[in-house]
């Protein structure tokens, strides 16, 4: 009758067991583990090696010469032990001599032998040493008898551990498959420098006991795990009311097929059934789907991997009560992020002072979390694809979002050439920091206003580092965001109040709260429990505002009470058509009445914009005009909605440019429907903080722009260089015949006028 994996494991578990807890020192129990798995899998030879001042020892060995235990040492990468090391990937073969890394040792006697099995011993994801079995005759192992030496090597990683047989810091520097320098590159979706250790946003779990005390216990323990995972990959695609879509529903629909996959929670049984623990059992099986798959190359099912990674990890945390992200742990150094993905609250959970950079698998320009990144000066890449394959946690990584690239595990030539670029940044910063006080006039004298976006309480300062116009785009939502509950009137009043006295004389323009689409707040439930299809184009921004009055309300008496004697300027988002904004005013205006009725104080000026989000607006923008302080146009919304490309879905990132002829040719008709009215028109969408879509804006007729505060230097130094008469007739051109590539016609235009766009 075949025996089965967990039969054969269970069995050498049974003996391991009375090896470990008996009180013989560390090399007998050793000598006993090779006897006992020796045995049980009738091999003439078994050994184990395990590493010492970076090279792998013959620690114990039944059937090999006694007299090479401790003699017989090998370098990671040399002979079959030194390649599963340097690997950390099982070998089997049938003949061992024939295998092209094999290396004789004639002091071990091992000629006799043909056969030969070997595991690796993994601790923290390093191979710390080997497990190998031999036999005369020329036979490959069952594919159960190695899983049992799997398992049995799992176990030997805990004893060893606890024995103190190896250093396991030594260990990690040996890192055996990631070693050496590596580069990643993907899309920057936030520019600058960073450099620090990685910091896995979702950290690996650590096991720490691997063989079960009670199976009937562990079992029940997955049992529970596996409900908890359902339950919560349920409620994210619930969740993902609030514009997720794209990959993000792929990777549901895979997470779902997983999470209720029976050969998977059928495979950690039979772990369990081998004696491992819960964890243990886990990562075994996982141990066991990677080596697979290591086998198929095939980047689709790579991907899935990744899937399932996820997965394993979220089943072991819950399993480990290991819970929580990096930032519930705190970073302890300097340290770049890597996620699949985060949202913008996940990423302000982080601590400003130590975070230096974030990786992502996914991400787009206009992502909600990219810009909040961007706020923070916080650099970021994004669409590196299979990412947390080519890093571990603690690695040393520099970030180059200047150029779209980081570097893990630098040399140190390397590190030495990114501190020298870093110095040359700096000194770049201090340069647009020079700018601070110069009023940024085009070359033949037109004020441009530059202003900066803010959000944040921490944004506050930016507004005297960078001396900027003032804020022309405050996105009241981010508090919101950062909060775990509504955030209360006078919060919301002294958060509003700071922020007008730090601005002083300068205006700040506050928009009301533009939630839902890829801004999720966990407290505010979608009004009917209805999923979305597409919550971008959904339920969001003054359409709540609208429909949750009170939520409004309470804005407007915040923006109204912290304005008190001042100029109050309120910009309402995603205004479609002009009833919406009456309707948004008209709530202001209420709250208006009755603060005056109680007498209390009031500004001493309100001017209502909209923003031009929908283009749909852009047809009815006569009738609105006349009721509009000023109009500022969210290039962000607007390109998803005139191409109809989702702007949080990674596929498209890269699809549709700023500076297309669709999009100019828009913003010159907006341009051209409120000329005659007295409304300022300003940009506070992404684009006016890159310096050709800057030039382009200028050029079609964009005299004010809000941008993200690390622009304000290099586009008030743009804007020194631009001559508007020149620019203008040169978009006229372009507008009129537009070139096959309209941003290599403005690159080229510039060039030629020594204009720097980078
Ligand atoms: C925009 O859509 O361009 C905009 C400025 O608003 P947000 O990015 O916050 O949606
Ligand atoms: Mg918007």
């Amino acid at each position: 009758m075949p025996v089965s994996a967990a039969q054969s494991a269970r069995s050498i578990l049974n003996d391991l067991h009375e090896v470990m807890a008996s009180r013989a020192n560390a090399q007998s129990k050793l000598n006993r583990v090779v006897d006992v798995i020796g045995s049980n899998l009738d091999s003439e030879v078994c050994s184990i090696y395990l590493l010492r001042e970076g090279m792998l020892e013959l620690f114990a060995t039944r059937g090999l010469d006694q007299d090479a235990v401790h003699v017989t040492r090998m370098d990671i990468g040399e002979g079959l032990v030194g390649t599963i090391a340097l690997n950390a990937e099982t070998l089997n073969l049938a003949e061992a001599a024939a295998h092209p890394d094999f290396s004789y040792r004639p002091e071990t006697g091992e000629d006799r032998f043909h056969s030969f099995a070997g595991v690796p011993i993994v601790r923290r994801e390093r191979a710390v040493g080997v497990l190998a079995v031999q036999h005369a005759e020329p036979r490959r192992y069952e594919e159960v008898e190695i899983e049992a030496l799997q398992t049995v090597a799992m176990v030997l990683s805990e004893l060893i551990a606890n024995a103190g047989l190896v250093d396991e810091d030594e260990a990690a520097r040996l890192g055996p498959a990631l070693t050496g320098p590596e580069r990643l590159t993907g899309l920057a979706l936030v520019k600058g420098l960073g450099s620090g250790i990685a910091v896995f946003h979702q950290p690996r779990v650590t096991i720490e006991h691997v063989v079960a005390e009670d199976t009937e216990a562990e079992r029940q323990r997955v049992y529970l795990a596996f409900d908890r995972m359902r339950d919560q990959i349920e409620r994210m695609a619930q969740q993902a009311e609030f514009g997720v879509g794209g990959e993000h529903e792929e990777v549901l629909e895979t997470y779902k097929m997983f999470a209720y996959d029976e050969g998977w929670g059928r495979r950690i049984n039979e772990a369990i059934d081998s004696g491992l623990t819960a964890e243990a059992a886990i990562e075994r099986v996982q141990q066991r789907t990677r080596m697979r798959m290591r086998q198929i190359d095939d980047p689709l099912l790579a991907d899935r991997m990744h899937d399932l990674e996820d997965l394993a990890n979220r089943l072991l945390r819950i399993v480990s009560g290991q819970l929580g992200t990096a930032a519930t742990v705190g970073l302890k150094q300097d340290a770049i992020l890597i996620a699949r993905n985060l949202g913008p609250a996940e990423l302000l959970e982080y601590d400003k002072r130590r975070l230096k950079g974030v990786i992502l698998e996914e991400g787009s320009l206009t992502a909600h979390v990219v810009i909040v990144a961007r706020a923070m000066g916080i650099p970021v890449l994004g669409r590196v694809r299979g990412l947390r394959g080519k890093l571990r946690e603690g690695d040393a990584l520099l970030l180059d979002g200047d150029s779209g690239m980081a570097t893990v595990r630098p040399s140190p030539p390397m590190v030495e050439a990114f501190e020298a670029r870093f110095a040359k940044s700096r000194e770049r910063q201090a340069a647009y920091t020079a700018l601070r006080d110069v009023e940024p006039f085009t070359r033949d004298g037109t004020r441009i206003t530059v202003m900066m976006n803010a959000g944040l309480r921490d944004d506050i300062p930016n507004l005297a580092l960078t001396g900027a116009d003032g804020i022309g785009l405050f996105r009241t939502e981010f508090q919101f965001l950062v909060s775990a509950t509504l955030p209360a009137r006078e919060r919301q009043t002294r958060l509003y109040r700071d922020v007008l006295d730090a601005a002083g004389d300068r205006p700040v323009v506050f928009r009301t709260v533009d939630i839902g689409g890829d801004k999720v707040l966990p407290y505010l439930r979608h009004n009917s429990g209805e999923l979305e299809e597409n919550p971008a184009m959904g339920w969001r921004a003054i359409r709540v505002a609208l429909e949750r009055e009170g939520l409004l309300k309470a804005q407007a008496r915040s923006l109204l009470e912290a304005a008190g004697g001042r100029t109050l300027n309120v910009m309402f988002p995603m205004i479609s058509e002009p009833w919406e904004f009456e309707a948004a005013r008209d709530v202001f205006e209420s709250q208006v009445a009755f603060l005056r009725a109680r007498r209390k104080p009031l500004p001493q000026a309100i001017r209502y914009g909209a923003m031009l989000e929908v283009p749909a607006l852009a047809e009815c923008l006569d009738v609105l005009a006349p009721r509009l302080s000023f109009l500022s146009v969210g290039t962000n919304d607007l390109t998803q909605f005139l191409f109809a490309a989702d702007r949080s879905n990674p596929k498209l990132a890269e699809r549709y440019d700023w500076l297309s002829p669709a999009i100019l040719r828009f913003l010159a008709r907006v341009l051209h429907s409120v000329a005659g009215h007295r409304v300022d028109v300003t940009v506070c969408g992404e684009m006016g903080g890159r310096r050709l879509e800057a030039l382009a804006l200028i050029g079609l007729g964009i005299r004010r722009l809000s941008i993200t505060p690390a622009a304000v230097g290099p586009i008030k130094e743009l804007v020194r260089k631009i001559d508007i008469d020149e620019i203008t007739a040169a978009m006229q051109g372009w507008l009129s015949s537009p070139p096959a590539n309209m941003r290599a016609a403005i690159t080229e235009w510039a060039n030629a006028r020594d204009i720097d766009i980078d």
